[in-house]
């Protein structure tokens, strides 16, 4: 069983399988489409590069910080993780809290990065008239993307993938940064996750606390 399926049998029939579910189908729906992007465009990042992982903490939504925290806690298992999210000085514009320097992906929830992550460098965004431009990133000092696209055909466009996220969303909080986000979400998970052990284990027919 991959980790992604394991965490929504661990949460099965509450709010948070739900959210899981919808936030990796549209994962995918990005993968698919920004890969297709950069091969068609000949888009490539430096061999090796985590440059911009360095540079900035993602702004997420609470879904994503959702997954992220359940992957630290139940899968990663990673306390030391959540409690350096915890102490994150939230002045701090970089390195990124998960990212690994000795990690082939630089970063610590690869699987489940959040959306900012996989659309840096790879997918268009809409310039002020509306239209869709591709521009390199400035840390790409390889050039193994090109300088600047122009498109009139419909492309992968950052802003579109924002707006999905976004209405994935139930509380409507907008996006913050991640290691406040994700501190609160593992509360949350922990939270849920008690509660469904404590629906395990009822030990008679008293009605359970309903955790979705
Ligand atoms: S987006 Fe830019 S900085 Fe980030 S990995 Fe790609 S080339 Fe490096
Ligand atoms: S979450 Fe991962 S990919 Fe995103 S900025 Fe942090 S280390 Fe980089």
């Amino acid at each position: 069983m991959n980790s992604l399926s394991f965490l929504c049998d661990t949460f099965l029939g509450t709010y948070a399988e739900e959210s899981f579910k919808s936030l990796v189908e549209l994962y995918a729906t990005i993968e698919h489409d920004t890969q297709l992007f950069c091969f068609e465009n000949s888009i490539a990042c430096g061999p090796g590069c985590g440059t911009c992982c360095e540079h900035f903490i993602p702004d997420i939504t609470n879904a994503e910080a959702r997954l992220v925290a359940a992957y630290l806690l139940f899968v990663k298992n990673d306390q030391t993780l959540l409690d350096k999210l915890e102490n994150f000085d939230q002045n701090s514009e970089g390195p990124c809290p998960l990212y690994d320097f000795g990690n082939a992906h630089h970063c610590t929830v690869y699987e489940v990065r959040p959306l900012i992550c996989r659309l840096f460098g790879a997918c268009a965004s809409q310039d002020k008239n509306g239209s869709a431009v591709f521009r390199r990133c400035r840390y790409n000092t390889e050039g193994t993307m090109p300088m600047l696209l122009h498109f009139t055909n419909e492309v992968p466009v950052m802003q579109d993938f924002a707006y999905a996220i976004r209405s994935l969303d139930m509380d409507q909080v907008g996006a913050r940064l991640l290691p406040e986000a994700v501190t609160e979400m593992a509360e949350q998970l922990k939270f849920l996750r008690s509660m469904l052990g404590f629906q395990n284990d009822n030990p008679d027919d008293t009605p359970n606390p309903i955790a979705s």
